[in-house]
């Protein structure tokens, strides 16, 4: 059983898969709390589901593209499970995490999208940093930044992510110009995609479902 706060259907708004027709299982419960936080409703709320609910809710939408994400999905025992269960189904399977959690406990075939928390998040000690080691080729990590100063902050790690992963920087909207830094990336010639959240710029007014 796992407790399951939203099951949708959107465009993907985060990572490499950015504007593909993406479901979404967003998973209850996190155990950061980042000032920036865009989804703090998922901390309780939630129903339980057995995977096999979960299996039937995703394959009602019909698209072979599916994110497991959060709050924090490494935080529950099922998750792995789940995330095998769609693989043997046949869907392509993301797992979106904050990086503060063993990544390893996910199957090989689960793509992970991991977050390392910046300064401006207020949670950047809760980073478990030997995750790093752990990424595969193909999965993601993302520098969410605030200010300046995060950025600075990234472009001290970024020789540190394996030439395995692909980088994404994304400024927090409201917060830091991206055109700001679009021109700090091509002046330090950061390896790494500037990067904006799609969903925010195409739904600005919905907080959920998307
Ligand atoms: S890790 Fe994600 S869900 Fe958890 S507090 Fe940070 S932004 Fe919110």
């Amino acid at each position: 059983m796992l407790k399951v706060n939203e099951i949708f259907y959107s465009i993907q708004g985060e990572s490499g898969y950015a504007g593909l027709p993406c479901v979404f299982i967003r998973l209850t419960g996190c155990n950061l709390r980042c000032d920036y936080c865009d989804t703090a409703y998922a901390y309780d709320e939630g129903e339980d589901l057995p995977v096999s609910e979960i299996l039937e809710r995703v394959k009602s939408y019909n698209c072979q593209l599916v994110e497991i994400t959060g709050g924090e999905p490494l935080l529950q025992r099922e998750t792995p499970g789940l995330a095998t269960a769609l693989l043997q189904e046949g869907y392509q399977v993301l797992v979106e995490t904050n990086g503060s959690k063993d990544i390893d406990i996910l199957p090989d075939g689960a793509i992970c999208i991991m977050d390392i928390k910046c300064p401006g998040s207020g949670e950047a000690t809760q980073m478990d940093w030997d995750n790093l080691n752990r990424l595969k080729s193909g999965d993601q990590v993302k520098f969410v930044l605030t200010d300046e100063n995060d950025y600075l902050w990234a472009n001290t790690h970024l020789s540190g992510i394996p030439e395995r992963v692909d980088v994404f920087l994304s400024p927090v909207q409201g917060k830091l110009d991206p055109a700001q830094l679009a021109e700090w990336m091509l002046m330090d010639r950061v390896r790494g995609h500037l990067h904006l959240q799609l969903h925010k710029i195409l739904w600005p007014d919905e907080e959920r479902g998307v």
